[in-house]
């Protein structure tokens, strides 16, 4: 880890990585949360009084379940699911599933735990929690995702509920996805539930601009860093890895606002594409064909696509890492700011390797991290949930001016709490406190929870 920690939270610390051998993406989660602590304790000595961070860090409660199903060959599989019910302090546990065979309880844990934050900064009632499978969906026939998504609410529904735990999608896990899940819900409770579940189709208790929430959030938040720097994304050249919905509506808010975003990429490769992406034939092959990128320079021969290339080498303004965890190391934030980048906002989790993260702050460029970034995608789950416990359906332009509202928000309340810690411009300091304060000033007014 880049930084070493506060006397007070050594110990904490190490108590995690005890407690939680082997899971090192929650390991360094909970790492970048405590290094920015110590002044919150000194201000706050009541919280380490209370063992209220040992407490964050101990999920309320972790389900782990089997998944057996049967493929199209009449084959019997299993998958192994989880659910991490991490804090419900705001509210009820809230946060996606996660299929893909990486998934573990590590996995689960690191974004059950940034989750907790994240969702503290929308400062919306929503607590934090996680889920997913080791389930592989790349190469399975709709029918089989159909029955292992029947599987798993089998098994989940009685642990969900509108005023319990609330999920919704992450990476493999869509509206399709979601539609089963809804569905086996649906039958098994006898309950149209709406609340139980955000994502959902628009046909079906869905909200508006949630589809295109976490994408455009993480843009508004870059546009506000920059903003902040008397700047702007307008004339911008933007790389934007990834090519899943949160790539799909970065890159749709991006040339919205005026910026070129000339490369994406998919776990196969890259495409960089100096004219500026066709967000159209983009959108057609991964969210109507449901294939691979490199399907893109048949129809766009000016494009190349570099199988395996590493996107941060393609030089920019500004870099939205809107893939997976640990996909930007420390060799390519160097690379990014040596290319000139001066703005990095994280629309997927955890992105940026803590080396990274290092140099992009000695650098001073401006640095959003996920947690309050792609604060979007959550926040618009959580009116999505409004929206169902009002049995109502709001306009686009509504949702989306209330989206913007909140992203504007959660920059200004990141931006002055970084101030106020005497860390000026530093966001990740800032999003950390915000969050933390917020969820630890709860669990004291509740009582020992
Ligand atoms: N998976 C998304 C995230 O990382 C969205 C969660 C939700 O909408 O509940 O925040």
């Amino acid at each position: 880890m880049a930084v070493t920690l506060d006397e007070k939270l050594e110990p904490i610390f190490h108590d995690v990585l005890r407690r939680n051998p082997g899971e090192t993406e929650f390991h360094q989660a909970v790492h970048e949360v405590l290094e920015t602590l110590g002044p919150v304790l000194v201000k706050y000595p009541e919280f380490a009084e209370k063992k209220v961070i040992q407490r964050i860090c101990e999920p309320e409660r972790q389900i782990i379940f089997r998944v057996p199903w049967m493929d199209d060959k009449g084959e019997i599989q299993i998958n192994r699911a989880f659910r991490v019910e991490f804090n419900s302090a705001l509210g009820p546990y809230k946060g996606g599933m996660r299929f893909h065979p990486s998934v573990y309880l590590g996995i689960i844990k690191f974004l059950g735990f940034e989750q907790i934050f994240k969702n503290a900064l929308t400062d919306l009632p929503i607590g934090g929690g996680k889920g997913g499978s080791d389930f592989d969906p790349k190469g399975r026939s709709d029918a089989e995702i159909m029955r292992f998504c029947q599987s798993l609410m089998t098994e989940l529904y009685r642990h969900l509920g509108e005023y319990t735990d609330v999920p919704a999608g992450d990476i493999g896990v869509g509206q399709r996805e979601l539609g089963y899940l809804f569905g086996q819900y649906k039958r098994i409770t006898n309950r149209y539930e709406s609340g139980v579940l955000t994502g959902k189709g628009l046909n079906w208790g869905g909200s508006r601009a949630r589809k295109e929430a976490t994408g455009y959030g993480t843009v508004f938040f870059a546009h506000e860093m920059l903003k902040a720097r008397g700047d702007s994304l307008e004339g911008k050249t933007v790389v934007v890895s990834g090519s899943g919905n949160v790539a799909i509506y970065a890159i749709e808010k991006c040339q919205q606002l005026g910026a070129k975003v000339i490369a994406c990429s998919d776990s196969g490769g890259m495409i960089v594409d100096e004219q500026g992406l066709d967000l159209d034939l983009i959108k057609r092959i991964k969210e109507v064909e449901r294939r691979r990128i490199s399907a893109y320079v048949e129809a766009r021969p000016k494009a190349r696509y570099v199988e395996d290339g590493n996107i941060w080498t393609v030089p920019c303004d500004v870099a939205l890492p809107c893939a997976t965890q640990n996909e930007l190391n420390g060799k390519d934030a160097k690379t990014l700011v040596e290319n000139g980048c001066i703005a990095v906002a994280e629309g997927a989790n955890m992105p940026t390797t803590p080396e990274g993260i290092k140099i992009f702050q000695d650098a001073k460029i401006a640095y959003g991290p996920g947690k309050a970034a792609n604060a979007g995608g959550v926040a618009t789950s959580a009116l999505e949930m409004q929206q169902n416990a009002s049995r109502d359906f709001w306009t686009f332009d509504y949702t989306a001016k209330r989206l913007e509202e909140i992203m504007v928000n959660i920059h200004r309340n990141c931006y002055e709490t970084a101030d106020e810690f005497g860390a000026p411009g530093n966001y990740v300091v800032g999003a950390n406190i915000t969050g933390f304060l917020k969820v630890a000033q709860a669990m004291d007014a509740l009582g020992l929870i």
